[in-house]
């Protein structure tokens, strides 16, 4: 059985305890590796590992640091369809959207902050021709990464490339139940010939290994992604030592459906925003709102095609929903069907547990659900699922569709459908989310602002936000 190891100062190492954890394959249901279960100490070890390599990667030469996350990203994209498929194992994603979605976009996200960092400059202002300010921004030092289960490579590159790429050193901590991508990139670390100590990887669980980053007292950045609750707890943590702190988190997010909109095209794509990667990414549409007079044949086609996407296999290609990340999670997503049943919600299909034959028999897998006649206001439409569960819920005016997309504490992305650009607008800037999409969804450039309002996030990454986030701006005044 492979054993993932801990990436520290350039080095391959279990964890300082011996201990390991097991780490699941979601479509059988078993235990196929280990994974390290670190402590204060393999963190403490990372750090000052990262604080020795500061001093030297911080003054490196822009265009050599670009160079050297250059040559990990070609070094993802060459490895391509193995880490896709070491992705769909680890989370049980149909490996096919690995491929095409989360392995390209972790060598992207290296590529961009490696070729933006090359064009990050600095600001000068001439007061009244009595002074010129200057301001400077320097890496804040060693920024501890803290990354989910959903995406996993994906949203780690997203974290630790712009961090690199700003000349901080690092240490991460993907989740405990997908580590293998972040292990298989630690080899190619090294392989690039990336300084010891640049990049350290800790694997181990939230609340001791990443409890360890949020607490380090020389850890001075903490960007972090998960759950609202879990971001709650950093929070408390790193507040109070004034450590500068990026929170994504959670959301329930509204599609909005007017009836003049192209209901192919919105069909269509609602049902990838709703059912992608099984419903588990941070900005599926959970709660899709559609103008009363299309409600019934959006409900009639959408159940449709929801019956009809294919469970299955993650390493089948034909396969559109794999299994979901743990038992627990699925016993999770299980419980808000009845939790939606108790609420008076109607099941228009799926919510119920498949077993498939062959090696995926004790695989955790579950049909898209789709629910309707539930209040706005019910747990079922307020509580972050993160599963293949949709509610549609009928609006009769704009105003009647912007109060319930915003009824929820969350306010991470929307997508609004209509072919009345001034009614996007309008929509658009009333919609309480960091990310609104019109007319399409998950339709992502790297330099846009990426975050979330209310209790989806605190801070913005993406772009320059991200390279701001993990630099420490200062402005110097000259008098004239
Ligand atoms: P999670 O349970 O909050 O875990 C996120 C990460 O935090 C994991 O690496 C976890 O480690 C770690 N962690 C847990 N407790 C910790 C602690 N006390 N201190 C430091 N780290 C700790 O979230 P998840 O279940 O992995 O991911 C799903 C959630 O992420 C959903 O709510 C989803 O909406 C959100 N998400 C948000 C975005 C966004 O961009 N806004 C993107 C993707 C996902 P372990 O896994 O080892 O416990």
């Amino acid at each position: 059985m492979v054993k993932i190891l801990n990436y520290i100062n350039g080095a391959l190492a279990g964890p300082s305890q011996g201990q390991y954890m097991d780490n699941f394959n979601p479509a059988e249901g078993k235990v196929y590796s280990l994974v390290p279960d670190s402590g204060i100490e393999d963190v403490a070890n990372a750090v000052t590992a990262a604080m020795e390599a500061f001093p030297s990667w911080s003054v490196l030469p822009v265009e050599k640091r670009s160079r050297m996350l250059q040559r990990l990203a070609d070094l993802v994209d060459r490895d391509l369809d193995k880490l896709a498929l070491a992705e769909s194992i680890d989370t049980g994603k149909p490996v096919l959207l690995a491929r095409r979605m989360d392995i390209p976009r972790a060598a992207a996200n290296i590529r961009f902050f490696a070729t933006a960092m090359l064009h990050f400059s600095s600001e000068a202002h001439i007061t009244d021709s009595a002074a010129i300010n200057y301001t400077t921004r320097t890496p804040v030092g060693v920024a501890g990464c803290i990354s989910p289960w959903n995406l996993p490579l994906y949203l780690f590159t997203w974290k630790i490339a712009p961090a690199l790429a700003a000349g901080c050193t690092v240490v991460a901590k993907p989740s405990e139940l997908t580590p293998m991508t972040a292990f298989l990139f630690s080899e190619l670390c090294i392989e690039a010939g990336l300084p010891q100590g640049v990049l350290n990887i800790v694997h181990g669980a939230g609340a001791k290994a990443g409890q360890a980053i949020i607490e380090h007292p020389d850890i001075s950045a903490i960007s972090f992604t998960g759950g609202t609750a879990t971001g709650k707890k950093v929070a408390l943590t790193a507040a109070p030592m004034f450590k500068k702190l990026s929170l994504e988190m959670g959301g329930k997010n509204p599609n909005i459906i007017f009836a003049d909109c192209d209901f192919e095209k919105a069909m269509s794509t609602s049902i990838q925003s709703s059912f992608t990667n099984q419903g588990e990414i941070c900005l599926c549409g959970s709660r899709i709102l559609v103008e009363k007079s299309l409600f019934e044949p959006f409900v009639e086609e959408f159940v449709k095609r929801a019956k009809a996407l294919k469970i299955g296999d993650p390493v089948d290609e034909e396969t559109a929903l794999g299994a979901v990340i743990s038992a627990a999670h699925m016993n999770k997503i299980l419980s808000y069907i009845e939790l939606a049943k108790q609420e008076k919600g109607k099941i228009l299909t799926g919510g119920k547990r498949i077993t498939l034959s062959g090696r995926c028999k004790g695989g955790y897998f579950v049909e898209p659900a789709v629910i309707v006649g539930l209040d706005h206001q019910c747990r079922t439409n307020q509580e972050e699922i993160f599963g293949p569960v949709v509610t549609i819920m009928p609006f009769e005016t704009e105003e009647e569709a912007i109060h319930l997309a915003n009824s929820t504490a969350y306010g991470l992305s929307a997508t609004i459908w209509t072919e009345n650009l001034k009614c996007a607008h309008r929509v658009a800037s009333k919609v309480k989310s960091g990310i609104v999409w019109v007319n399409c969804w998950l339709f992502r450039d790297l330099r846009t602002p990426f975050g979330g309002m209310k209790q989806s996030g605190i801070g913005r990454e993406g772009g320059w936000e991200a390279l701001k986030f993990f630099t420490e701006a200062k402005n110097v005044c000259v008098k004239l």
